[in-house]
Formats: structure tokens, sequence, C-alpha cells
């Protein structure tokens, strides 16, 4: 199915600190040790992302790494503009993950999105690895991100972990506000009604990460 022509772009941005930047369901992290701009989640696909980011926030275009949380269609839509960069999945469940290629997305916002663009896959993320926000070699845990394994919603749900700003990227694993951008507004709950979602799983999975020391002093 073709895709709906857009009226306008939907992107709104907000600075979480100076290399941190939420876009609604995306986040990107620069690494300017590395040159680097990590891209978390690429979100529903509407408008440009990818020029969205350059004109506001990768300005020196620096290479992507795009890292997908899980593979639901409004985290990853907008992946196959980065079709020349790196683009990475949880191994977890990695045919769970090849269902995604060109499925179709549902009604959003009053029209029908049409099918997710095929895009490469470049690497399998292995729980515990590290990315590194620098050119370190081996890669330093305090200088990157961590990958963990967090199903419950997805079998292939993967957090990640940022010790520099003591931030947990962790797609739909948990919501801790209801509003996206309102961190007083309530928790947001679990989304554990999905295929494959697991309270099981997801109760181990959460806590995994129970013990990480969030943003503050
Ligand atoms: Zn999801």
């Amino acid at each position: 199915m073709p895709r709906p022509k857009e009226k306008e772009p939907r992107h709104r941005v907000a600075q979480l600190s100076a290399t941190t930047f939420r876009i609604v369901e995306c986040y990107v992290r620069l690494a300017p040790k590395a040159q680097r701009c990590f891209l978390i989640d690429t979100g529903c696909g509407l408008g440009n992302l990818r020029k969205f980011i350059e004109d506001n926030i990768n300005i020196d275009h620096w290479p992507y790494t795009v890292i997908c949380t899980h593979f639901h269609f409004d985290h990853i839509a907008a992946n196959h503009l980065f079709k020349d960069e790196q683009i990475c999945f949880g191994g977890a469940d990695k045919e769970f993950v090849l269902k995604s290629r060109g499925m179709p997305m549902p009604l959003y916002e009053g029209g029908h999105l049409g099918n997710v663009i095929d895009y490469p896959i470049t690497q399998w993320l292995q729980d515990g690895e590290l990315i590194p926000l620098d050119k370190a070699e081996p890669p330093q845990a305090e200088s990157s991100l961590q990958v963990i394994f967090t199903p419950g919603h997805s079998p292939d749900s993967i957090s990640l972990w940022d010790p520099e700003e003591r931030r947990l990227f962790c797609g739909d694993f948990m919501y801790p506000s209801a509003a996206w951008d309102d961190p007083l507004s309530p928790p947001g709950g679990l989304y554990a009604m999905c295929e494959g979602s697991s309270m099981s799983v997801y109760h181990k999975a959460m806590l995994k990460v129970s013990g990480l020391r969030m943003e503050g002093p």
C-alpha cells in the first residue's frame, strides 16, 4: 500500500543534555569523542527524520549507528532512511525481528501508514555488549552504551544503559510517565499485551535493570 501524503512534518525535539535529544519516539545520543551519532529507534516514519536530525542536531553529519530497541513498527519505520549506515537489533530472537520486514502499519492518527520499507540489519547485538561512545579499544564500560536484553514487552526488546548520563534508553519496556514531555505526569504502566509479551519474563527483566543508578547526584 502506498504511503499517504503528509500535510506537515510532525517532529518535536526536547534537549535532555548537551548530547542527548528526544524526538517523540526516538532518541539521539551524540558521541563527540567518536564523532558518531547514535539514533535509538526511528519512530513511525512520519516526515523525513534524517533531514530533521541533520538540520537540527547532527549538523556535522557524523555517521550513524541506528539501534532499534525492538521490532515494532513505531520504532523502525524510518530505518530505510539510514540504509547506508549501521543498523542494529538485539539478537535474542532474530526470527521475531525479521517478521518486521515489509509489515503493514496499522491506522494511526486517521490514516494507514502503508508498509515498513525494507532496510538492512548490519549487526545483531548481544546481552552485555559495549558500544563505545569514544575511540577506546577495547571499549570501556564507563564510556560505552551497554546493551541489556529486556524482554517482556516483546521477545527481542533491548535497553541501553548510558553510564555517562545515567540514562536508560528502554523503548517500550517501561514508561516512567504517561506524557512524553512531562516527567511529572503519572506512571505510564507496562505494555504487556502484544504478540510475544510475557509478564513473567517482564518481571525478570525488571529485576535486571532495577540496580541501575539513574539520573541525579
Ligand atoms: Zn513496542
